[in-house]
This record gives structure tokens, C-alpha cells and sequence, in this order.
């Protein structure tokens, strides 16, 4: 008979977990990809537009440079005039002296609309003419630099930026008749770069937003394709845990036929050759512990992705009831044991759950901590409340668990091999048991331990509204 076992495993804990990581990896590896294309196409763009800039200052600056000889001539020729001194200062007539290029150079006509092209005088962008002494001639222009020219300039040419303008400042040469060139002066091209920038910021935003979008629809399309991946995984997960299930729920009728059959046996002892009575004795405790271990293998089937609908039967449990009723039932076996057995617990409070399963749950921490715990140890148990949930410990004096093996403990069937000396019946299953149950409560275990020093479990479940 096949056991239904009704779950789903898209509400199990761990496979969620597996899944979210994979989105996450998913995901992380995409934003890292896009992020990088990106930041990669913003700094192509940034790279082309200041080249393209620098590449338009270049050239007004070396038109601009063709006519250094005639600005310096016809400026020396100004200043030799006593009264005639260029840059806003008037003459004694109160004429304005030139100002600007085309007012310097009146007699060349179209010589300034060679050099500057149409719509020079639209952009926000300025010309200035140096001498070699640094000596400002004339400018042109609606834009200019406020600082000093720049201490060093080499022959082709620097660049600067700051305050919003972006200036380029080149240095004219005339060939001597020896050949050697000489320095007449510079020339230095103003331009707004605030255009520049705002061209940058609309860039920044559209490929900000581009990036959002893109990583919504990442998001989307990643789920899907990890929910499409992890199909598989769950369809052969399911399988599994439907034959678990059923293989477990099969093997409860023989081995209850078979320790039946061994108790009948066990009852008429003078029928039993007294050779015989230990290997019947060692075949019912194999009987037990098999029978223990399928039913810890069929709760696990069951409890596996079947929160949702255990949940609807879930009631208040007073979770301080569960463990003083623990607590009395495992003094028998501390006091045999010569374990102080101690406990701290707070009246009323409750938790949202299966009894039993909670029950279960202390139940193998504290069977654990008294059967890992030499002859003279404490184990304590104690409960806590937060804020939003309760924390039950239980904390032992005992052998403690290595580094290495904290992560496995949980794992079904894993059992350190110095734990087979403390318990020889174990399975293996008790940990595994108790996270799952915590799990399916909205909660979890946690555990800290130090070989040869003690072990602490803590349990963090979601404490009801009303505690
Ligand atoms: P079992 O006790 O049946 O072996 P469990 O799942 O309960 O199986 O525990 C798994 C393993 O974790 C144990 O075999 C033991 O090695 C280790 N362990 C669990 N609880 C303790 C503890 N309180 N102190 C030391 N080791 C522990």
C-alpha cells in the first residue's frame, strides 16, 4: 500500500533555502555582469564625448594659432599709441578700444570667419591670445577660464578642467630662419563642460534606470529558470521521500510480527535452550531499535514540506508544561546516571504546534545531553523569551563535539564514531528529527560545543501573539 504522504517540496525548508541560493548566485552573477557592461558603456561614452570635446578645442585652438603674428602685430601697434590702451579701457574720447578679435582685426576682413566656424558665438566657449610672456592680448568669445595660464605647458598642448569649463591651452611656435622654431605665445580655447555633464547625468539616469529594469526582469526571468532547473531535483526528491515513506510504513507490520514472535518466545523461557535466550535477547533489541528507526524514518517522510497542512491543526502548546513533564520522566535516568540535572523554566508560555512533535523535539535534545554526559555532569535546561520568539536550551557538561563535526550533526544517520561508545543504540536520526520539527514550527536549532568541555542546543521557535 502506498503511503500518501502529501507534500510538497517547495514549502520544505532546505529546498527553499537551496533555492534562494541559487537565485541569489544566480542573480548575484548577473548584476556583477551587468553592473560591469554597464560601467564599461557609461566610460566608452565619457571616453568619446571628452574626445570629442578635446578634439573640437584642438582645432579652434590651432586655427586660432595661425593668427598669433598678426593680433601681436596690430596689438604692439595699439599700445605704441600713448592713449590707446586695449581691454576696456577707453581713449580720451571716450571710444571703446577693441575688445574682442574681430574689433582688433577690422581692416582683415573674414580673416575671424575663417578661424571660427558659424556658430562659434552660439556655444558657451571663448579664444584667448597670449604672448610668450604670458601677456593677455585679446580674447573672443563669451567663456573664459579665470585662472592664471598653467606653470608648464608642453608643446602639444594641456588640458584642464575645473569649476565647469574645460580648457585647452597650446603654445604657437614661428620657424627662425636657422631652422629652430621659436615661441611667440599661447593660445588657450575656453568650453563649458557643464553641457558635457548634463549629457553625462541624462546618460547616468538612463543607463541607471536601464539597469533597474534590467535587473527586474533578471529577477523574474531568474526565478523561473531556478524553478525550471530545480524540477528535476524535486521530482527525484519526491520520489525518494514517497519510498522512504512507503518503504518505512511496509517494514512496520513484519517487525511487529517478528517481535511479537519474540516476545511469545521470550515467555515460555523453559521452551528455549538457555544458549539461546542472549541471541533471542540481542534479536529483540535489534527488533526495537529497527522498529525505532523506521518510525523516525516515516515521522521525517511525513514532516518533510507538510507544514501547511499540519498547520491547520495546530493548537497553544505550554511549552514550560512539555519540559517540566520531560524534565520529571529524564530525572529517573540523570539520578541513575549521577548527572545533576537542573532547569530554569518560565510558566506560561506557549507555542504555536504539534505537542507531540515538540515533545519529541526536547525529548531527544535531552536524551542526547544525558547520554553524552559523564557520570557527574550537569545538563541544564532553560527557557528564554524575546521579543518574537522563545528560546529553550539545553546545555550539558559532556564530550562536547569537535569543529568539524558541528556541521554534520544534523545530518540524518550521522554519528560521530566516539558517540557509539556512549550510545550504542543510537541512529542517528535524533538530530535530524529535532531540526526538521523546529523547522516545520517556523523555527530553528542552533548549537555551540567544545570537545571535552559540553555542548548547548538552542531552540528558537515563534512565540503565539497572545505569550
Ligand atoms: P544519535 O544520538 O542517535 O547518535 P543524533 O542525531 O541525536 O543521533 O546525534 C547525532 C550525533 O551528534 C551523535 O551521534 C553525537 O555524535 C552528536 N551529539 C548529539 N548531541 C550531542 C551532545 N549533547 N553532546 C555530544 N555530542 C552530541
Amino acid at each position: 500500500m502506498a503511503l500518501d504522504i502529501d507534500s510538497t517540496l517547495t514549502s520544505n525548508p532546505q529546498f527553499r533555502k537551496l533555492r534562494l541560493r541559487l537565485l541569489l548566485s544566480f542573480l548575484g552573477v548577473l548584476v556583477a555582469i551587468l553592473g560591469a557592461g554597464m560601467a564599461a558603456a557609461y566610460q566608452a561614452v565619457v571616453y568619446g564625448l571628452n574626445r570629442q570635446m578635446d578634439d573640437h578645442l584642438l582645432s579652434l585652438a590651432s586655427s586660432s594659432a595661425h593668427t598669433m603674428d598678426i593680433v601681436k602685430h596690430e596689438y604692439e601697434e595699439l599700445e605704441s599709441n600713448e592713449h590707446y590702451r586695449p581691454y576696456g579701457k577707453r581713449n580720451p574720447d571716450g571710444a571703446l578700444l577693441p575688445m574682442t578679435l574681430a574689433q582688433l582685426m577690422e581692416k582683415y576682413e573674414g580673416t575671424v570667419s575663417s578661424i571660427f566656424p558659424d556658430n562659434f558665438h552660439y556655444a558657451p566657449q571663448g579664444v584667448e591670445w597670449y604672448d610668450e610672456t604670458r601677456r593677455l592680448l585679446i580674447r573672443e568669445g563669451s567663456l573664459f577660464a579665470d585662472w592664471a595660464l598653467p606653470e608648464t605647458i608642453a608643446p602639444a598642448g594641456v588640458t584642464i578642467t575645473q569649476q565647469g569649463i574645460r580648457t585647452f591651452t597650446l603654445p604657437t611656435y614661428i620657424l627662425k630662419q636657422d631652422g629652430e622654431p621659436l615661441m611667440t605665445g599661447y593660445i588657450r580655447v575656453s568650453h563649458s563642460s557643464a553641457s558635457l555633464e548634463t549629457e553625462l547625468r541624462y546618460l547616468g539616469w538612463g543607463l541607471g534606470l536601464g539597469y533597474v529594469v534590467a535587473l527586474g526582469l533578471t529577477a523574474i526571468g531568474g526565478t523561473w529558470l531556478t524553478a525550471q532547473s530545480l524540477k528535476p531535483i524535486a521530482s527525484s526528491f519526491e520520489q525518494l521521500k514517497q519510498f522512504t515513506a512507503d518503504a518505512a510504513h511496509e517494514l512496520r507490520s513484519p517487525l511487529t510480527i517478528i517481535k511479537a514472535s519474540i516476545a511469545l518466545v521470550q515467555n515460555h523461557p523453559e521452551r528455549v535452550h538457555p544458549t539461546d535466550a542472549q541471541k533471542l535477547a540481542t534479536a529483540a533489541s535489534a527488533c526495537d531499535q529497527m522498529a525505532r528507526l523506521v518510525e523516525d524514518l516515516l515521522l521525517l517522510a511525513r514532516l518533510d514540506g507538510k507544514t501547511a497542512t499540519m498547520a491547520q491543526e495546530w493548537r497553544a502548546v505550554p511549552i514550560d508544561e512539555v519540559l517540566e513533564d520531560m524534565m520529571e520522566m529524564a530525572d529517573i535516568e540523570a539520578s541513575q546516571r549521577k548527572i545533576n540535572l537542573k532547569s530554569h523554566l518560565l510558566p506560561e508560555i506557549s507555542v504555536l504546534g504539534d505537542a507531540e512533535q515538540l515533545k519529541r523535539l526536547f525529548t531527544n535534545l535531552l536524551g542526547n545531553a544525558l547520554q553524552y554526559t559523564p557520570e557527574g555532569g550537569t545538563v541544564t535546561v532553560a527557557m528564554k523569551q524575546l521579543s518574537e520568539e522563545i528560546v529553550v536550551s539545553v546545555q550539558d557538561t559532556g564530550i562536547g563535539i569537535s569543529p568539524e563535526h558541528l556541521p554534520l550533526i544534523f545530518d540524518r544517520f550521522w554519528r560521530a564514531d566516539q558517540a557509539r561508545t556512549h550510545r550504542e543504540e543510537g541512529t542517528g536520526m535524533g538530530l535530524a528529527i529535532a531540526r526538521t520539527i523546529a523547522q516545520a514550527h517556523g523555527g530553528d536549532i542552533t548549537v555551540i560545543s567544545q570537545l571535552g568541555k559540553g555542548s548547548h542546543f538552542q531552540v528558537q521557535l515563534p512565540a503565539t501573539p497572545s505569550s
